[in-house]
């Protein structure tokens, strides 16, 4: 019994400590973190709610850094719902079509080209198709890009339909030997009917192998909207994000990819053609979390819990009032946190020597039976407790009237020890004895 209230006590001043107190507190900061990073609130307070749940049932919450334990559900839980793997696009076909839509200024137009120098590099054999008639501008952008990655392009004049330029361009794939085509084409400035339709229209026309809807992660809640708009109208194979090497956190990336259920393939990082990158889950939820920035904040909202149960605790034991319904509610919060064993095992230079005891939860049923036997009296002052008091207790609990014995006597010694830590040290000190 001793070795047990040893190991209650030990848990009870470790720092390792994360309740569902201090789990629903930092799981609020997380929200706000995410909605911060853009991510729209809906999905925000999904995924708290989830990882909430899972930092709950994680039996394991002690570690060497529950805050970074923390962040680590946080983490995988976000990596997860981005679909955890890095996915590739289709180029299989004859030749493979690729369209790219999405709202003027996206960024379908330099995506296109780096697609395109992407997919030369790795030998294939491209043509880029400027199916955006409606600005002059824009066949002459693909056609600089082109010539700068050694690309050709394929134009048309401008008395041609978009449906006709991407239906000749595959015809002059064929004809040319090019295995891949990109269709490049014309975006509006919100959300149109005509645009889509066009769009909807090439889709039919060319049957494309892959469609990537191009939005630019700068306009945050927004992008959610236009993704949704777009895939209800195209059902694209893929998202890609741009302008990322601006200040955007990336939360665009998290709610796309809740709303609609569909991949991010790509990241575009800048305006020159190198800067584009496959996609990886778990890099995009580093920054959405700001990494340092939510281990900061969860180590904070843990910190803050601590201090507040270990000056109340603290605050008891210097009055000598540490009762049996704080050791009660203290091994109520060592089951919560799982198994004692393992539990006991994760404290550092505990391992060994705790390896051998014959301690799990079932050992702290009898402790509990007592104590929940007594009265709020008894509990508060044992002292009250004598004779035909323990005879009652040891009956409501089950127990015998030597193990109530022993946990007095114990409890008692636990006692004597804090009040004993109390005129040794200084409350500073003290405090980081408990903490
Ligand atoms: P489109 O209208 O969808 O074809 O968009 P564009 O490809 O013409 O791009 C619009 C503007 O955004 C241009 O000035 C591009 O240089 C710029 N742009 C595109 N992608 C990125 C990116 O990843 N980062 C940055 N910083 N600028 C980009
Ligand atoms: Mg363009």
């Amino acid at each position: 019994l001793q070795d047990k209230l040893n190991t209650a006590f030990r848990t009870l001043k470790g720092k390792d400590r994360i309740s569902d107190i201090n789990v629903a507190a930092t799981t609020k900061e997380v929200r706000r973190a995410l909605v911060d990073a853009d991510v729209n609130f809906k999905v925000a307070k999904e995924i708290t709610d989830r990882i909430r749940e899972k930092a709950l049932d994680r039996k394991i919450l002690i570690s060497v850094e529950p805050g970074q334990m923390f962040v680590k559900i946080v983490q995988e839980e976000l990596t997860e719902l981005m679909g955890g793997q890095a996915e590739s696009i289709d180029i299989k076909g004859d030749p493979a079509v690729i369209l790219i839509a999405g709202l003027q200024g996206s960024g379908k137009t330099t995506f296109s080209g780096k697609l395109a120098m992407m997919l030369k590099k790795q030998g294939r054999n491209v043509l880029l198709t400027a199916c955006d008639i409606y600005r002059p501008a824009a066949i002459e952008q693909l056609k600089v890009l082109g010539e700068q990655i050694g690309v050709e392009v394929y134009a048309e004049p401008d008395n041609k339909s978009a449906v006709e330029i991407a239906t000749n361009a595959i015809a002059h794939a064929r004809k040319t030997n090019k295995k891949i085509v990109i269709v490049d084409t014309a975006g509006r400035l919100a959300v149109d009917e005509v645009m889509m339709r066009e769009v909807e229209d090439i889709k039919k026309a060319v049957k494309p192998t892959e469609i990537l809807f191009v939005v630019d992660s700068m306009t945050g809640q927004d992008a959610v909207n236009t993704a949704k708009t777009f895939n209800e109208r195209l059902n694209f194979d893929g998202v890609v994000l741009t302008k990322l090497d601006g200040d955007a956190r990336g939360g665009a990336a998290l709610s796309i990819r809740q709303v609609v259920e569909k991949p991010i393939k790509f990241i575009s990082t800048g305006e020159k053609m190198e800067a584009l990158d496959a996609f990886y889950p778990d890099r995009m939820a580093s920054r959405i979390l700001g990494m340092g920035d939510v281990i900061s904040l969860v180590e904070r909202a843990q910190q803050a819990f601590d201090e507040d149960e270990a000056k109340r605790i603290n605050a008891k034991m210097r009055q000598n009032k540490f009762d049996f319904d704080d050791f009660l509610g203290q091994l109520q919060q060592i089951k919560k946190m799982g198994n004692i064993k393992d539990l006991v095992g994760m404290i550092p230079g505990m391992g060994a020597a705790m390896k051998d005891l014959d301690v799990d939860n079932d050992s702290f049923k009898p402790i509990e039976a007592i104590i929940q036997s007594m009265t709020k009296k008894e509990r508060e002052t044992p002292s009250l407790i004598d004779g035909s008091r323990k005879k009652r207790i040891a009956n409501g609990s089950g127990t015998s009237i030597q193990e109530v014995n022993n946990l007095l006597k114990q409890f008692d010694e636990m006692r004597r020890m804090m009040k004993k830590m109390n005129t040794m040290q200084t409350p500073a000190a003290l405090k980081k004895a408990i903490r």
